[in-house]
């Protein structure tokens, strides 16, 4: 019987097992392939190599300064990451997902690949376990609190009847490719493409030879708009192409994925003797669809949940219910309620506000500090910044 069992190690299972090893519990971290690279964009913000891995320095990450934001008509703000906690870096997914993976096997989690969870152990209508599926048949973990932190695809936050299979309204879609061969790309910077639709593009150098570029939509766009054609596009629109002029360009791999739109599924975060973390549990940003760095901070708390829980002798909805009243993760909620309401505000004009917010901004540097913050630093804009939009609108 182990003290957790964690399904899913992605960063936020990942994290959750290597806490909850570090401070002496049991933890079985179940993941369904190792060799698995999430498709994702891999931008991670300074906050995550300063305060949870410092470990990434070692593997010589580009550091980005800052970057680019352009509106779907190519309007164009710059942005630096000075006073905005540092610089970001790119990481490709899998070194990603198999250094803090690495990390949490250290600790003493135990990992189990190439495990499959799809549905729980039940006794006396207690959920005691979960059953996956290997290449050797069925296998069984017993364990006193069971952590979800499967992403997206998840069978058991379903099965937990925490929450419902998500509905296309309330994800977005994205495909990226990593390519390599030099461009003309700055690698010390990012590049974000807002389109004219609900969704947005960009490209991620890794380095001076790898992009990460893609896109996606969200929301009821998902249904107006094809991924593959809008990511055809995207790639071939002579904004982007402009930047390869090179030859010999290698597509070294592509992937596409849904991701949480509608910010935190508060009501589903915990239950008797079980949590939900990271993307299972609507842990993505809603403006800028980042989700590493909550999901870690989701499989932390979660992991200090249980340690309080299991001490405590007190394993009930009741007893875990502190998962969602810490406060980093009220934070977190506070901040992608903002967000979302921002994204109405971009779209209420059939997308125009964001055109005319950036075409403003490149007239006016208090306007244009605004528009940063409000999407980098969770600063709601003031009224006569709204009022200025509409009025431009007209
Ligand atoms: C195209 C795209 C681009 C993105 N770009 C960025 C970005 O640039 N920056 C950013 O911060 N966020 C980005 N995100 C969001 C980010 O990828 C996620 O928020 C983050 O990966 C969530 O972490 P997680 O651990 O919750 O889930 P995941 O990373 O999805 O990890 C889940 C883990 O569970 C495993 N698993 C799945 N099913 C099972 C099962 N049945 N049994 C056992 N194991 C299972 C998976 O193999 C995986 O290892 C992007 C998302 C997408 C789709």
């Amino acid at each position: 019987m182990y003290d957790v069992i964690v399904s899913g190690a992605g960063p936020a299972g990942s994290r959750c097992a290597e806490i909850l090893a570090r401070n002496g519990f049991n933890v079985a971290l179940i993941e369904r392939d190792t060799n698995w690279r999430k498709p994702c964009g891999g931008g991670l913000s300074a906050r995550i190599m300063n305060k949870y891995y410092p470990q990434l320095r070692k593997l010589n990450p580009v550091l980005k300064k800052g970057g680019f934001m352009f509106s779907a008509d190519f309007h164009k703000i710059e942005y630096n990451w000075e006073g905005f906690g540092g610089d970001s870096v790119v990481m490709d997914r899998l070194e990603l997902d198999n250094l803090i993976r690495d990390i949490a096997v250290e600790a003493g989690a135990e990992l189990f690949d190439k495990n499959i969870s799809f549905d729980f152990i039940i006794k006396n209508q207690k959920k005691i376990g979960i059953k996956t599926k290997t290449t050797s048949g069925t296998k069984e973990y017993l364990g006193k609190i069971i952590v979800i932190a499967d992403g997206m695809s998840s069978k058991l936050a379903v099965k937990s009847g925490l929450r419902e299979r998500w509905k296309i309204e309330n994800i977005g879609l994205a495909k990226c490719s990593i390519i390599e061969g030099k461009t003309d790309f700055d690698e010390t910077k990012s590049y974000i493409y807002f389109r004219p639709y609900k969704g947005y593009g960009w490209v991620f150098p890794i380095d001076d030879k790898r992009i990460n570029i893609g896109c996606g939509t969200f929301e009821e766009d998902n249904l107006n708009y094809n991924l593959n054609q809008i990511y055809d596009d995207f790639i071939n629109n002579p904004n982007i192409k402009q930047y390869f002029s090179g030859s010999n360009y290698k597509n070294k791999w592509t992937g596409a994925f849904p991701l949480p739109a509608k910010g935190i599924l508060e009501k589903s975060l915990y239950g008797d003797n079980i949590m939900i973390v990271g993307d299972a549990a609507g842990f993505v940003s809603p403006i800028s669809g980042e989700g590493i760095h909550p999901s870690i901070v989701s499989g932390q708390v979660a992991a200090e949940t249980a340690i309080k829980a299991i001490d405590e002798d007190d394993i009930s909805k009741k007893s875990l219910k502190s998962y969602k009243q810490h406060p980093n993760i009220k934070k977190i909620i506070r901040n992608f309620k903002l967000k979302r309401s921002m994204v109405e505000f971009f779209y209420e004009n059939e997308g125009k506000n964001l055109d005319i917010m950036f075409k403003l901004a490149e007239a006016d540097e208090d306007f244009k500090t605004q528009v940063i913050n409000m999407f980098f630093s969770n600063a709601a804009p003031s009224n006569e910044f709204f009022t200025k939009v509409r009025a431009s609108s007209m």
